[in-house]
């Protein structure tokens, strides 16, 4: 028998490649919007016909092409844009594989016209199904016009699987879009069926978001900046009271470049969770410079995916920056009832999540305080811990037990320094209310809305950072449920166990139980994976970040104090500091009211008659 391997022919070889970078029109889009930009064009127009099936057409006034690179640039691995692979850790370009004409135009009918400044007269080349048909002198301007027809006219199988004019014409204007949002300063232009969509004179970025988002979104803004040595973050995110039930407007730009990352999504995503109600998306703008060297962008043909080098830094910085931003905005909006002493929390919460500061106490008075406030600082910048184990040893350090240290009116200027010092301050009521001391008049807290805030954070750390903290049982625990259910515990296993479940056989239907998350008592077991389960069961498939949410908010509802349950001076006191060290102290995770100030203006009221 003869040899049966054979090289395929370059056409066949470009047609399957192709398969990789062009998958619809609007991949098509973007590879030539971003050619042009990489031919440092001043203007671009995109000129589509039937959602880009007909004509994709993309005209620049950049640099342009020699008569041999016009040629060459339908070569598969043909770029101008690196030579090396050294130097593909180090782009400033959006191109830089050399694949995106060669594949184009295996698939479609191309013709480029193309002249450079210092020429007299340009090129023109067509193209079909790799085959160049005819390349001649032209008159043009100075830039590139690309026009690819006929798209997929010789791989049936994917023209047929393109979607309705409509989807194939969004994902096009999507696609317009993200390259337009990342580069204000350059005038877009795009036409449909001979209709102008977008006209986009240079402008800055806000500018920019506005005139492809539309006017609506103008006061809706909240501008975000920050500079740190990994990266500097710039942008714009939503307020939350205009999330949207549908996906938000959700950007992400690394270095100009449009990319998805659902990892950086959740850090954004988490510093709003709290501020949105139920089902609703943040929208987000966001433009991070890093150097060029700490992402890889090459890990997929389409470029969209890109790897970082320290991706849990990023995941912080951008999280307390967005939270940071947020935090601004919520402090001067919401209205607070001329409640100021209830601003400092948030300050004390937006500080905890940056660097360590010096604690310097401007209004430490060693005469009047027992100079404890440093300490109370340093707790409510503490991590929040277990709930049992922060009692565990602490009588030693008698921070906590010193009711003047602990007493809230000693902690912050939240609390006030000339209340009557006499025994305590803080006090349940009906099981169901710790009330405290202000400044100002009285502090109720929901006990069990409060636990749940905290254990909330907490989990959520947890569960993103996955270093939940086990008890292991000494006898493990085994609960029999249906094959289904057993099943939906075992997708969760690895969340679960991120919070600090320990398991071991989990099948037919059997769930063993080893060790359980420290806050965890073992007759709450049951009760909770049933809560779990029957949520996973009722809810409709949701994007991971949502779903580890949801999965804190019932762990965190579970877990916390119950109404009704009596508690400690102490106990109530570490409510108290937990919750206000807390990132979003004022609602439950259900997004309920965790606490209320009644005012001394108030209260005098009530004995005006
Ligand atoms: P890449 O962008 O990865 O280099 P492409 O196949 O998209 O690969 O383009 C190949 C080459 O053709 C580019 O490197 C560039 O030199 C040239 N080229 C493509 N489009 C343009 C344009 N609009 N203006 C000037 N040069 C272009
Ligand atoms: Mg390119």
């Amino acid at each position: 028998m003869s040899d049966i391997i054979r090289l395929l022919p370059d056409h066949v070889a470009n047609q399957i490649a192709a398969g990789e970078v062009v998958q619809r029109p609007a991949s098509v889009v973007k590879e030539l919007l971003e050619n042009a930009i990489d031919a440092d064009a001043r203007e671009i127009s995109l000129i589509v016909k039937d959602s880009g099936k007909t004509l994709i057409q993309v005209i620049d006034d950049g640099k342009g092409m020699s008569t041999m690179d016009a040629r060459m640039a339908f070569e598969r691995h043909a770029t101008s844009k690196i030579q090396s692979a050294d130097e593909l850790f180090n782009l400033s370009t959006k191109g830089f594989r050399g694949e995106a004409l060669a594949s184009v135009a295996a698939v479609s009918h191309v013709t480029i016209k193309t002249k450079r400044p210092e020429d007299d007269l340009g090129t023109t080349i067509s193209i079909e199904g790799s085959k160049v048909i005819a390349q001649e002198p032209a008159v043009a301007p100075v830039g590139t016009t690309v026009s690819v027809r006929n798209l997929f006219y010789n791989v049936p199988a994917r023209r047929k699987f393109l979607k309705s004019d409509n989807v194939e014409l969004r994902n096009v204007t999507n696609e317009f879009h993200r390259v337009a949002l990342a580069h204000p300063k350059i005038h877009f232009k795009f036409s449909h069926n001979g209709s102008d969509l977008f006209n986009l004179p240079a402008g800055t970025y806000r500018q920019r978001i506005v005139n492809v988002m539309g006017h609506k979104v103008d006061d809706k803004l909240v501008e975000i900046k920050e500079e740190t040595e990994l990266l500097n973050i710039h942008g714009y995110i939503g307020k939350p009271e205009y999330a949207r039930k549908t996906k938000g407007l959700q950007y992400f730009f690394v270095n100009d470049r449009f990319i998805k990352h659902s990892y950086l999504h959740h850090a954004v995503s988490s510093a709003f969770e709290g501020l949105l109600s139920q089902g609703s998306n943040p929208s987000y703008f966001l433009f991070l410079d890093v150097p060029p060297d700490s992402v890889d962008i090459n890990i997929h043909p389409t470029k969209t995916e890109v790897k970082f080098e320290d991706e849990h830094s990023l995941y912080a910085i951008i999280r307390a920056s967005v939270k940071h931003a947020l935090g601004q905005f919520t402090i001067n909006t919401i209205d607070f009832q001329k409640d100021t002493e209830l601003d400092v929390p948030y300050e004390v919460s937006r500080s905890a999540i940056k660097s360590p500061r010096i604690e310097v106490d401007p209004d430490f008075n060693p005469f009047n305080d027992t100079g404890s406030s440093r300490k109370v600082h340093q707790h409510i910048q503490k991590p929040a811990g277990s709930w049992e184990s922060l009692y565990a040893g602490l009588d030693d350090t008698s921070v906590l037990h010193d009711e003047t240290v602990t007493s809230p009116r000693n902690s912050t200027s939240l609390f006030n320094d000339d209340v009557e010092q006499t025994g305590s301050s803080i006090f349940q009521l009906q099981r169901k209310f710790i009330i405290s001391t202000l400044q100002s008049g009285l502090l109720v807290i929901n006990q069990h809305r409060a636990h749940e805030r905290v254990l909330y954070e907490q989990l959520l750390r947890q569960l993103t950072v996955q270093n939940g903290v086990s008890q292991q049982l000494l006898f493990p625990v085994k609960i029999n449920r249906s094959p289904d259910e057993v099943d939906i515990v075992k997708q969760l296993q690895s969340q679960l166990e991120s919070v600090g479940f320990l398991f071991g056989i989990i099948e037919n239907n059997v769930i063993e139980i080893q060790g359980l998350p420290l806050d965890l008592k073992e007759p709450q077991v049951e009760p909770l994976l049933d809560v779990v389960i029957k949520s996973e069961q009722e809810q409709v498939p949701q994007q991971q970040d949502a779903q580890l949410q949801r999965m804190a908010a019932q762990l965190a509802g579970q877990m916390a104090i119950k109404t009704g349950e009596q508690l400690r001076v102490e106990q109530m006191q570490q409510v108290i500091d937990e919750l206000f060290a807390c990132e979003e102290p004022a609602l439950s995770p259900a997004g309920k009211k965790v606490f209320i100030t009644i005012t001394g203006d108030t209260l005098s009221s009530k004995f005006d008659h």
